[in-house]
């Protein structure tokens, strides 16, 4: 067949899509295409089955123009193997000899091209040598990945006799893509042609390395989510043998966020943990701190208001119930509450009650919750100095909470509870935060509507809470809170109204709370004043209702023991036989006038006591020498008397030159109790007035004010305390400073009527009334 074509120069063309025959391939092709079929049966007719087949450029078109198809192509003879009902056939070729289409035609409905042969030019055979044998290398590798190619065809591939017919082989059998193929076919310089396979078959061994990664990757991923889908089953199986109540807990928290009354943001949330929650087990410390944040959550009260009996008469009757006397204070409280409820304001001030301890302060902040029906809660402010404390640890922390006014909150179990702030003048601050500032968020209407817990991280209503606080010092509270708060201060009871409160209230409800009938036992007044006087000391009334439970267990047990049915009265001789001797005596007043020895009053956080002075002298050189716990005010007073008395010294006739030869030493007795404040200062002038002109003083008065250099006398703080411990100890008359006289009307009118009270302005009033001189 070869032979025949020699000297044929031109010849019909078959076109081909995409298929790019190189000389020596034999391979089966469908010929559909009109100008084809055409073109192979002129062949068959005239040339002796002889084609040339050549590559159009674009697969895609269906009639490419003479333009559109390559110029090198490959003298094919042919063989027809099948001829189809639609007139299409099948043929099989063997590529002979490379040709360059010189001029291509279309005619008679065919492509038709004259041509000459090509011929591969051989270069430098060792860069041949070396070329194939990379070559042969490379198709090694490549073959040892089966997916590319097989080792079948690696055997036909390597079978070529020369250089030539291997590229060839190469060229045609290889899965380059067409445009490679042909370019390949077109280039006539040997080795050229052998760098061109070469560098595609490395091409093709590298993409096949990165799909072999990605294929591993890939496989790798589904074993990971196989494996831990297998391990979450075999868990799951675990626990259900082991009966982990874990999944039916998660399904009992869903069902419970459902039904509840829970804003969509918590239920939100929640859910989101839960997820988290459930692909943990159960054990695990971070399952733990999740668990406990879903619980923390589901347990405040987002949504629950109770309803407020808006009645004040209810509410009134409630307070004067509970609560003795303070006849000022309760009114004080229905006008706050019906100012509240007239403007149903948030911006209301908050109510503080300011007082010493046991004074009701809290209980009346608990009565007013129950006058009003709500639930209260207490949280306790002192030594809190940490911010953190109120707004909560972040969940990062190990072991993190929810802060004071949230735990409040949870303990309420209803979003409008009164919430008491206790003792919130002892709030500290350090480098933690200042708590004040969070306090002052908690407490402004604008904020507390979207209050933030570090811990609960969603935002909390607090806006419908009545906040009530309470506090000893009225100085103590930090400044931008007292600007919220409103103020009501609950002062010292005197004896007949902590009587009074213990008859009407502290003994009915201790002799209940200790299992006695009311009815069983009495307490005469007069035992009840002698606790009072020796066994408790205070303002309020806390220890004293602490006596008188002690009193009430050991009475009981004195009825069992001793088989006492009928009703037992407990007086002065049986409240010692079991209270035990008595635990405070007052200081009592002295019994006679003294020399150097004068008596002041003292306001301390047990409220008032007299508080007496004692001054000596002795051979010494000018020093003064204080005693008995004084803190830096106290001494510096003393030392503004001595100056005093010093530059009086004439008008007592006393001789200057004294002072200079003696050591003056003032001393105040019960040297462990601290004493500060600058209201013992005409007492100390006095006393030392008395000691050096040796003019005794008389025992039944006592003295308060501050002094000046010049002896003017200064207005002091607690009058009320300090003349209802006058008027206890037996003292008849008190000296007090001018300016104070507003403050006498909060005299109980029970000690203004047996106390005479005189007003000075100048301490030299005091020492010419209360001494005598020689
Ligand atoms: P505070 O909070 O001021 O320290 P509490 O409120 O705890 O004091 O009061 C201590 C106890 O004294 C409580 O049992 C309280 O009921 C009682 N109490 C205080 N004042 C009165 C009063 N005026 N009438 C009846 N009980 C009182």
């Amino acid at each position: 067949m070869e032979e025949n074509i020699v000297n044929i120069d031109s010849l019909p063309v078959v076109v081909s899509r995409g298929i790019v025959v190189f000389p020596g391939a034999e391979m089966g092709i469908d010929i559909g295409r009109q100008k084809s079929l055409n073109a192979c049966q002129l062949s068959e007719e005239a040339f002796d089955k002889t084609i040339i087949i050549v590559c159009q450029k674009h697969p895609e078109q269906f009639d490419p123009t003479i333009d559109e198809i390559y110029k090198v192509g490959t003298l094919c003879s042919f063989n027809k193997t099948k001829t189809n009902p639609d007139g299409t056939i099948k043929i099989d070729i063997k590529g002979l000899k490379l040709v360059q289409l010189d001029e291509t035609i279309i005619q008679n409905g065919m492509v038709f091209a004259k041509f000459h042969e090509l011929e591969v030019i051989s270069g430098d055979e060792s860069e041949e040598q070396a070329l194939i044998a990379s070559l042969t290398k490379s198709l090694n590798e490549v073959v040892s990945n089966k997916d590319i190619i097989s080792n079948s065809l690696a055997k036909t591939l390597l079978s070529g006799n020369t250089s030539t017919e291997l590229s060839n082989i190469f060229g045609s059998l290889l899965p380059f893509d067409f445009v490679t193929k042909q370019e390949i076919l077109e280039t006539l310089d040997l080795n050229t042609r052998l760098y061109r396979i070469l560098e595609e078959l490395e091409k093709m061994k590298y993409v096949a390395g990165i799909e072999k990664q990605i294929d591993k990757k890939v496989q790798q991923s589904i074993e990971k989510n196989q494996k831990e889908y297998i391990l979450r089953e075999k868990i799951k199986a675990i626990k259900e043998e082991l009966g982990d109540t874990f999944d039916n807990e998660i399904d009992k928290i869903r069902n419970k966020l459902e039904k509840g009354n829970y804003p969509k943001n918590v239920k939100d949330k929640v859910l989101q943990e839960l997820k988290r929650y459930e692909s943990m087990v159960s054990q695990s410390p971070e399952a733990g701190v999740i668990r406990n944040y879903v619980d923390w959550m589901m347990s405040l009260p987002w949504n629950t208001l109770t309803t407020d009996n808006e009645d004040l008469n209810v509410v009134e009757e409630t307070l004067n119930k509970d609560h003795y006397g303070l006849e000022k204070i309760k009114e004080r409280i229905l006008e706050y509450l019906a100012v509240k409820k007239l403007t149903s304001s948030l911006k209301a001030p908050i109510l503080c009650f300011v007082g010493p301890p046991g004074t009701g302060k809290t209980s009346l902040a608990l009565s007013i919750a129950r006058a009003i029906g709500r639930k209260s809660v207490k949280v306790a402010l002192g030594g809190i100095s940490d911010e953190a404390e109120i707004r909560g640890h972040r969940r990062t922390y190990i072991g993190a909470m929810p802060g004071r006014i949230i735990q409040g909150m949870k303990k309420a179990q209803t979003s409008n509870p009164v919430f008491i702030l206790d003792e919130i003048d002892k709030l500290g601050r350090d480098y933690k935060g200042d708590p004040a500032n969070a306090l002052l968020e908690v407490l402004d209407p604008e904020q507390n509507k979207i209050f933030q817990d570090n811990y609960i991280e969603e935002n909390f209503d607090l806006s419908n809470v009545l906040f009530i606080a309470t506090a000893n010092y009225i100085e103590n509270i930090p400044a931008p809170l007292l600007d919220r708060l409103e103020i009501i201060q609950l002062s010292s009871y005197t004896e007949m109204e902590k009587l009074n409160i213990a008859k009407n209230h502290l003994v009915k409800k201790q002799l209940k709370q200790n299992g006695l009938k009311p009815s069983k036992v009495s307490i005469t007044d007069e035992a009840l004043l002698y606790l009072i006087r020796n066994y408790t000391r205070e303002s309020g009334v806390r220890n004293l209702e602490r006596e008188i439970g002690t009193l009430a267990r050991k009475t009981a047990v004195y009825m069992l023991k001793n088989n006492i049915e009928g009703r037992q009265t407990v007086g002065i001789k049986k409240l010692k036989e079991l209270l035990g001797k008595e635990k405070f005596d007052y200081t009592k007043k002295e019994k006679k006038d003294q020399i150097g020895v004068v008596t002041g009053l003292a306001y301390t956080q047990y409220g008032g006591d007299i508080l007496p002075v004692e001054v000596t002298y002795f051979a010494g050189s000018g020093n003064i020498k204080l005693t008995g716990n004084l803190g830096d005010v106290m001494k510096e007073s003393a030392s503004i008397a001595y100056s005093y008395v010093k530059a009086n010294a004439k008008k007592y006739n006393i001789d200057e030159e004294k002072f200079a030869k003696i050591d003056l030493h003032i001393h105040f007795p019960e040297g462990a109790v601290p004493k500060d404040g600058p209201s013992a200062g005409v007492t100390m002038t006095t006393a030392i007035v008395s000691a050096l002109c040796e003019a005794p003083c008389r025992s039944d008065i006592a003295m308060t004010g501050e002094i000046t250099l010049r002896g003017n006398v200064l207005p002091i703080g607690g009058l009320k305390e300090k003349s209802i411990s006058a008027h206890r100890s037996g003292i008849k008359t008190i000296y007090i400073p001018k300016d104070n006289e507003k403050d006498i009307e909060d005299i109980p009118q029970s000690v203004r009527d047996e106390l005479k009270i005189i007003l000075v302005e100048h301490v030299s009033e005091i020492i010419k009334d209360v001494l005598t001189f020689k």
